[in-house]
């Protein structure tokens, strides 16, 4: 029998599990990547794209902290969109689309030369306890493998069954077997769990689409790539076609919803509210008589086109038909069918803030096992696994991302205070800080956070360095000259000649100032790099609102620092519902601020819990 040491496993080679593993291994530690299969490693389950809304945010964040995943996402990127371009910068999310082995061929090379790194095929089916501490892991044939932390990222796999029509069988991804030794092995656990439930379109062939009877879609002409240290993009660039389904597409869908796994009873698990199948939109949607679908290419040299929009779990013969429906697609052939899956999650309430599962020291859970669904939740999750594993092993204290400070934190707090009802996805209307936590500042807030606590490598360190310095430099000489309103309105700025004077940085937090205004009548900033305008632009926007929320921040905070001791026994607080005392006993919150954001949770109860917490502390102290 086989026999390994190592101070971070991690099981699954998903977006979680590399990201888990290169992040355990920024912090020097040997690590071991336990996977079913070395090939699909960095494999992307679902739709060929990275980012959007929220969660290019979320990858902004990952690439800030030295992830690899904006990188990846930059190297593999065949269409670039920064989506709602029009409006501010708060909410603006990069997004793009990706070839898929490109990406795969990328993940794989991070992983496979990252120095620390060993990455070893098997099904991980056991643990390996000492007490209720884990110490490593068995696999299927028999190899075991010690270790101080064990990362589980298994994604859509526990106990997976794949749903086409009334045909259903066991399956982690389409092709894949499911991981159910270990499903059974977690029971024993006894970790409150449940079961969810998501789909793919159909694969159709783009040599049989009319493409010329459809609208094109292009990328950006200036592409907003996803990590700091990229220059521009490598691979060649290609557009979309749009499309749209229609009255018979729908009837079709309608006259067959019985058929339909995810509407025919075949599935008990809950699905993703905000990625809806198709037949999910003509029934929820019912008064619409047309739905957007966007036909994505998989690759450049690759012939498979995903119809985002169009995901269902009908039988293979309906889709043929309802795909058939759609202007463009008439003669369309179907590669592979779309499909449904349902699998086990582990409600994330059994996690702490650094998704350590509470009661079992060494055990940390990240990625769609915690109930998200999403390539970039899982990476974010399992960069804040991968660190915290990482430095649990070097007896280090664990690392907290607040909510003030980034939407990891946010996340993370979200899932490990109030669980999950359905698959959880980021949204920026999830942030309430998010005039302060914009994609194009994740660096600014995150990399010398990172830094710190050993996640930064020395080479992006040297680069962000050097650009927060030229930020300093610039800003304090904005704030040294002064405009006249004369000046500004000569330079073309609408505004009363007879307001007050301004600094630079003034004059850039007025909506329509750009800096070439400042230039006009102060040449000497005329060598200030584009991109250092630009950021500065952006964070003079913003300036005022967030001096307003970084005092509500503060607020939040001493609420936050309040801890919430282990053995506060909730039953005996009088004045709490015993709905409160069931939900607090159940989710053991870390801290007051989290208290508060339990579901139900009100301000006289938050008032009772921190009376109670001062007389307790007052007699034990
Ligand atoms: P995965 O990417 O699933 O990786 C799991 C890894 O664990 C795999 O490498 C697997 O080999 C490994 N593994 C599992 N069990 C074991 C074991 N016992 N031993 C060793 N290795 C093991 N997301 C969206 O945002 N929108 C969507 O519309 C969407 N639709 C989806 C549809 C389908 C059919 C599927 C399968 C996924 C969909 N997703 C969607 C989800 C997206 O793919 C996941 O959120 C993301 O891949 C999760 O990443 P992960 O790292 O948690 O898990």
């Amino acid at each position: 029998m086989k026999h390994d040491a190592f101070d971070v496993l991690v099981i699954g080679g998903g977006h979680a599990g590399c990201e888990a593993a290169l992040a355990a291994g920024r912090f020097g530690v040997r690590v071991a990547l336990v996977t079913l299969s070395k090939q699909s490693i960095g494999v992307m389950s679902c739709n060929p794209a990275i980012g959007g809304l929220g969660k290019g945010h979320l990858v902004r964040e990952i690439d800030a902290l030295d992830g690899a995943m904006g990188r990846v996402a930059d190297r593999a990127g065949i269409q670039f969109r920064l989506l709602n371009r029009k409006k501010g910068p708060a909410v603006q999310g990069p997004r793009a689309q990706e070839d898929r082995g490109l990406y795969r061929a990328a993940m794989r090379h991070e992983i496979f030369s990252a120095p620390n790194i060993v990455v070893v095929e098997g099904e991980a089916v056991d643990f390996s306890m000492s007490g209720n501490s884990v110490t490593g892991l068995e696999l299927a044939d028999g190899t075991i493998l010690d270790s101080r932390a064990v990362i589980l990222t298994t994604g859509t796999f526990l106990r997976g069954v794949i749903h086409i029509g009334d045909i259903s069988r066991p399956g982690g991804r389409f092709g894949e077997a499911p991981s159910v030794k270990m499903a059974d092995r977690l029971d024993g656990f006894g970790l409150p769990k449940g079961r969810l439930k998501t789909g793919t379109p159909p694969r159709l062939d783009g040599r049989t689409i009319n493409w010329d009877s459809l609208e094109s879609q292009p990328g950006d002409v200036e592409p907003a790539m996803f990590s700091f240290l990229s220059n521009g993009v490598t691979a060649p660039q290609i557009a979309c076609g749009i499309t749209h389904t229609n009255e018979n597409t729908h009837d079709i869908i309608r006259s067959n919803l019985g058929l339909s796994a995810m509407y025919g009873g075949h599935i008990d698990g809950v699905g993703p509210r905000y990625c809806p199948s198709i037949e999910d939109k003509v029934v929820r949607f019912s008064d619409k008589t047309s739905h957007q679908v966007f036909l994505e290419p998989e690759g450049i040299n690759d012939h498979t086109i995903y119809p985002n929009g169009i995901s269902t779990s009908l039988p293979t013969e309906v889709q043929e038909s309802y795909v058939r429906s759609i202007q463009g697609l008439e003669n369309a052939q179907i590669i592979q069918p779309g499909y449904a899956i349902e699998y086990d999650y582990i409600d994330p309430r059994a996690l702490d803030l650094g998704l350590a599962v509470k009661g079992f020291a060494g055990l940390y859970l990240a990625g769609q096992i915690n109930g998200t669904t999403g390539y970039e939740e899982a990476a974010a999750q399992g960069l804040v696994a991968g660190l915290n594993a990482a430095r649990f092993a070097q007896n280090g204290e664990p690392v907290h991302f607040s909510r003030t400070t980034s939407y990891i934190g946010v996340m993370i707090d979200d899932l490990v205070a109030r669980g999950v009802t359905e698959p959880y996805r980021m949204f920026t209307s999830r942030a309430e800080f998010r005039l302060a936590l914009r994609a194009d500042n994740a660096d600014q807030r995150l990399t010398s956070f990172g830094r710190e606590i050993g996640c930064v490598s020395s080479g992006r360190w040297r680069v962000y360095a050097e650009k927060a310095e030229t930020l300093a430099s610039v800003r304090s000489s904005l704030m040294q000259v002064q405009f006249t309103a004369r000046d500004l309105a000569a330079a073309g700025l609408n505004l009363n000649p007879d307001s007050q004077n301004r600094n630079g940085l003034e004059v850039l937090a007025l909506v329509d100032a750009r800096f070439e205004h400042i230039i006009e009548s102060k040449p000497e900033f005329t060598d200030v790099p584009g991109d250092i305008a630009d950021q500065i632009k952006r964070d003079a926007l913003y300036a005022h609102y967030i001096e307003r929320q970084a005092r509500d921040v503060a607020a939040m905070s001493r609420d936050e620092a309040q801890s919430l001791p282990d053995w506060l026994n909730y039953t005996v607080i009088p004045g709490l519902s015993t709905e409160l005392q069931q939900k607090l006993t159940q989710s053991r919150p870390a801290t007051l601020g989290h208290a508060a954001r339990i579901e139900g949770m009100t301000p006289a109860a938050l008032i009772v819990l921190a009376a109670h917490l001062r007389r307790s502390n007052l007699k034990s102290a």
